[in-house]
């Protein structure tokens, strides 16, 4: 009987656990924090969008990988699996009215829990606390525990150890560093699906928090209707996250750029011209600007932000302005705080079943390989389809 060991105890991990059982393996799962999933977990704080019921063609067009390895794993394990696996463990899919696929209950507690009772049932064994240091001069895999550095000795490991953002739940990127000198050329970390920085005034500062909601946004041709949020710096959330990447390519170019906000989507600008004209000219700007396009606080905030306080006071500008706002942008926000990272173990460097080709025996999954994707549950689904194959294989080699 073959011995995986597993580390990471993210979905990734979990998974390659699962598939290291079915394949008869004996499985150890090493987690340098006190629990398993803590990101997992996060990202069910708001519900957990574990994957997308569109057309499952459209789904794999949704992965920037260099690679197509990726769309053949997401095709072997996508969507309609995930249904069928959360089944299993005894949580119904939910169906949001975006097509978002998430558990019954919108969290990730109940679905984890039964999973890591499935894989305890199984005979995984997950020790926490156990931090991965490496290797020693044996080739034995190395821990810093509690109570010292621990050696384990394994016929294959997959590590899922995780992106860069977030440290604080244990996807601190710091195996980089492991992997680097063992000979890995690495992509560096970069935030992914992130917020961005738009150089606020203190005035705009002060709606740190504050959702902007029923918006349009756009850049590089491709629009997002949906919600954001105004934070201390700039923007997050959302519909912010689709429009992530070509934002980034932006910044990279020309060091700025142009997001485009419709604040009022759903009426076209002749019918906001005749709105805004027909207001009592006596009544005060902001009462003109609720009456006529149902702006107030934090959207009318973004009104004086952009135009530095003078937004046009005749109507056929002021409804050009509130149909396409140009909101500046000058850079991204902490990576840390990035829903996502991109970079990490470029596809080159992995082999067959998901192996490095430096390190034999030594199997990558989940967000530490190099592929990107926005919100929308295709993360998720990327970091278990890659986490089965990689399973899959340690438990063969
Ligand atoms: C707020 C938030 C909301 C999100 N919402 C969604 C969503 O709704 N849908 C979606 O698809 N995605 C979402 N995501 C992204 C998703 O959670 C991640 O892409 C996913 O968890 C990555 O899985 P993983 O198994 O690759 O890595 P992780 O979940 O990051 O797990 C990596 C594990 O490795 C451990 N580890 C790291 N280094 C070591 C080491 N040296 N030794 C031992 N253990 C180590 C960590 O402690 C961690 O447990 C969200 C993320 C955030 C932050």
């Amino acid at each position: 009987m073959k011995h995986v060991a597993i580390i990471g105890a993210g979905p990734a991990g979990l998974m390659a656990a699962e598939a290291a059982l079915a394949q008869g393996a004996r499985v150890d799962i090493y987690d340098a924090m006190p629990s398993a999933g803590r990101k997992f977990l996060m990202a069910g704080k708001s519900g957990l969008n574990i994957t997308h019921s569109e057309d499952e063609a459209q789904f794999r067009q949704r992965y920037d990988a260099p690679d197509a390895r990726l769309a053949a794993m997401v095709e072997a394990f996508g969507p309609s699996e995930i249904v069928k696996w959360m089944a299993a463990l005894g949580i119904e899919a939910h169906v949001g009215s975006s097509g978002r696929v998430f558990p019954i209950g919108m969290k990730a507690s109940p679905l984890l829990r039964r999973w890591l009772a499935r894989l305890g049932e199984a005979g995984a064994k997950l020790h926490t606390r156990h931090r991965w240091a490496g290797w020693d001069e044996a080739g034995a895999l190395t821990f810093e525990t509690m109570t010292g550095r621990v050696a384990v000795k394994a016929d294959a490991v997959v590590l899922g150890l995780g992106g860069a953002s977030w440290k604080r739940l244990g996807s601190d990127g710091a195996w980089a560093d492991i992997l680097a000198q063992k000979g890995v050329a690495l992509e560096a970390f970069a935030p992914s699906n992130c917020g961005f920085i738009a150089d606020w005034s203190a005035k705009m500062a002060a709606y740190e928090g504050a959702p902007v909601k029923g918006v349009s946004l756009s850049a590089n041709g491709q629009s997002v209707r949906g919600d954001f949020v105004i934070t201390k710096s700039g923007i997050e959330s959302g519909a912010v996250y689709p429009l992530a990447a070509a934002l980034r390519r932006d910044l990279a170019k020309k060091r700025r750029a142009i997001l485009t906000i419709d604040l009022l989507p759903e009426t076209d600008e002749a019918a906001l011209t005749a709105r805004l004209a027909a207001q009592h000219p006596k009544d005060s700007f902001s009462n003109r600007l609720r009456k006529a396009a149902r702006i107030d606080g934090a959207k009318a905030a973004l009104l004086f932000e952009v135009t530095k306080g003078a937004p046009p006071r005749a109507a056929e500008g002021l409804a050009r302005l509130i149909k396409a706002l140009p909101l500046t942008l000058t850079g991204t926000a902490p990576m840390d705080t990035a829903i996502s990272t991109s970079g990490g173990v470029p596809w080159e460097a992995l082999g067959d079943g998901l192996m490095l080709k430096a390190l034999p025996g030594v199997f990558c999954a989940g967000e530490m390989i190099a592929w990107d994707a926005p919100t929308g549950g295709y993360l998720l689904t990327a970091c278990l389809a890659t986490g089965r194959v990689a399973g899959q294989a340690a438990a063969i080699i």
